[in-house]
């Protein structure tokens, strides 16, 4: 038995067997070979492309029967490339004349293709080359002799344990069989965490090499609550985390009689809690938990699993799925397509940015490719008859860029008048305000908005500089860095100023650590996944807004973060009875 420490990652505890999934950072060995050897190579290389074949057809009659025909095409498209004969030519001749291996071989001859496809004008062959490197790595796992895993594999119960996995990746995954997540990588606000909470699914990230401590088939325990992963526990530890989690399932079933209560101070200050979602079923569990709406609809994950790129009839549906779900009196806010980063569409970016963080995101994708973004508004707009849409622009920099969303805004609504196309006239438009720019001049965007809505997971990732994915600094990522809450204040204060509701999206807003702070500083709407509605409201209605305006003015003459940690922490662990096993 062996503990190991992580990030919590997502609340929870799962006790089962690991699904080792091992396909990603394939290293190609290089070394020269002997003009005779050069048969035995495209030998290997035959070997190991049939052995792709059958695992490609078993993978196609498997989809079949689980999803009919909706994945069948991309299988479809992978066969093809396996068999494409020039390929092979291209193969051999770089073996026979530059005296390499095969797997150097491939990788050189599919680098190529590659580059080709990106350098072509036609979109269809540029959206491609995820599907070559796809089924290039399929055949260099069997040229290596190595078990590549896939996710489709998971038929039972299992821990995943992987050294990354994507959001795009989550989303696939069969959710009733992943029982927890254990992580060499990820940061608590990554979008694989965010996703793990959102389906509640508990997870134990920045765990380093765990995919080097366990094999598939063993037994571990991920707690999300505390960040822990014990390997191969003893039948007395296993006991003791049944007897945990059955604890925290009664804990979680008692929140559940807070639902209908307002979020209220015990002096009568009221703030809205509302859910953030990834994808529309998440309205059940959202409404399950008491949200008063939606503080952010990620809109993006319509648009991240491989091979599905959401039209306008489709996003309209999504959306008015979500509208209809949460009935005509409750906001619902839709956040425009927010790529880049750990979120890359894989038909359309190619994730080859030196700096994907500060690079071709949201907005900027959504202004240089205006079919999608106008697209996405008309959805929008169409989806407005249904209930009170708000539309959320996110990683807004600059009163520029806003302008510009604004005027594409104005465009297609006059486009929806022309056409006779009903929508809410007087539809709420916000902004997401999580780069420091805009956070330094808030009080001029609050003059051309309705709302604001504080994307702290961006807002402390530029403020600090921290990748928020990478665990190896993840010990700089501080919500309270007296920097952060300075802007969070500013922010607040400007939006009030020019009359505005002020409302977090970040994953700060569903801290319990922070609620108290977040009310005595103002916030109007915290939006969180839809699991951690309940604990937030007990807190808020445990406390007074005068005490929590006290703690601000105590914390914000505060010069280190650890001593504000320090100092909330035991100011929260005086009042409020948390959770302890
Ligand atoms: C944020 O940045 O705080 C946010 C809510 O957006 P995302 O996590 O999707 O970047
Ligand atoms: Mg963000």
């Amino acid at each position: 038995m062996k503990t190991i420490t992580g990030i919590p990652g997502s609340p929870g505890i799962a006790i089962g067997k690991v699904f080792l999934y091992t396909n990603q950072n394939l290293k190609v060995p290089v070394y020269p070979i002997e003009e005779k050897e050069a048969d035995g190579e495209m030998e290997r290389l035959f070997e190991a492309v049939e052995k792709t074949r059958n695992d490609l057809q078993e993978l196609k009659e498997r989809s079949k029967k689980q999803n009919g025909e909706k994945d069948l095409e991309i299988i479809e498209t992978h066969l093809m490339i396996l068999d494409d004969p020039d390929l092979a030519d291209q193969v051999r001749k770089e073996v026979s004349q530059q005296l390499v291996n095969a797997e150097r071989a491939l990788e050189v001859v599919i680098s190529r293709t590659v580059e080709a496809l990106e350098r072509s004008a036609d979109e269809y062959l540029k959206e491609r080359t995820m599907d070559f490197y796809d089924v290039f790595n399929r055949v260099m796992h069997h040229l290596l002799y190595l078990e590549r895993t896939t996710l489709y594999e998971i038929q039972h119960q299992v821990i995943l344990v992987s050294g990354t996995l994507l959001p795009s990746e989550v989303l696939t995954l069969n959710k009733t069989y992943v029982k927890g997540f254990a992580l060499d990588a990820g940061g608590k606000t990554s979008h694989t965490a965010i996703l793990a909470r959102s389906f509640e699914i508990p997870a134990v990230l920045g765990l380093v090499d765990i995919t080097s401590q366990v094999s598939s088939g063993d037994v571990i325990i991920a707690d999300g609550n505390e960040g822990k992963v014990i390997i191969r526990p003893d039948r007395e530890t296993i006991e003791e985390y049944v007897t945990r989690l059955t604890k925290w399932e009664s804990h979680e079933k008692k929140l559940l009689e807070l639902h209908e209560l307002p979020a209220v101070t015990t002096d009568g200050h009221r703030v809205h809690l509302r859910a953030n979602l990834e994808i529309p079923e998440e309205v059940e569990s959202a409404l399950i938990h008491g949200a008063e709406g939606v503080g952010l609809y990620r809109s993006e994950f319509l648009f991240l699993k491989p091979g599905e790129i959401a039209d306008e009839q489709e996003q309209y549906e999504a959306y008015a799925k979500v509208l209809k779900g949460m009935g005509s009196q409750l906001p619902v806010t839709v956040r425009t397509i927010d790529v880049g980063g750990d979120k890359v569409i894989p038909e359309l970016q190619v994730s080859d940015e030196e700096n994907p963080i500060l690079g071709w995101r949201a907005v900027r994708f959504c202004l240089s490719r205006r079919d999608i973004f106008r697209t996405q508004l008309k959805a929008m707009l169409r989806a407005s008859v249904h209930g009170q849409l708000r539309i959320m622009f996110p990683m807004i920099s600059g009163i520029e860029e806003l302008e510009d969303v604004l005027n594409e805004l104005d465009e297609v609504k006059q486009e929806c008048r022309e056409q006779e196309i009903p929508f809410d006239e007087s539809i709420q438009i916000g902004t997401m305000i999580e780069v420091p720019a805009a956070a330094l001049i808030s009080d001029i965007i609050a003059q051309r908005v309705d709302f604001f809505s504080i994307g702290t997971n961006d807002l402390i990732q530029y403020t600090i500089a921290v990748d928020r994915g990478n665990e190896k600094i993840a010990y700089l990522y501080q919500p309270f860095h007296p920097g952060v809450l300075r802007f969070i204040r500013m922010i607040i204060d400007s939006g009030h100023k020019a009359g505005i509701p002020v409302g977090m999206c970040g994953e700060m807003a569903g801290d319990p650590l922070s609620t108290v702070l977040l009310l005595g500083l103002g916030l109007d709407e915290f939006s969180m996944s839809p699991a951690a509605l309940l604990e937030v409201k007990r807190i808020i209605r445990s406390v007074n807004l005068h005490e929590a305006q006290e703690l601000v003015d105590d914390i914000m003459e505060m010069q280190s973060y650890r001593d504000i940690n320090t100092y909330v922490r035991k100011w929260m662990n005086e009042r409020i009875k948390f959770f302890k096993y």
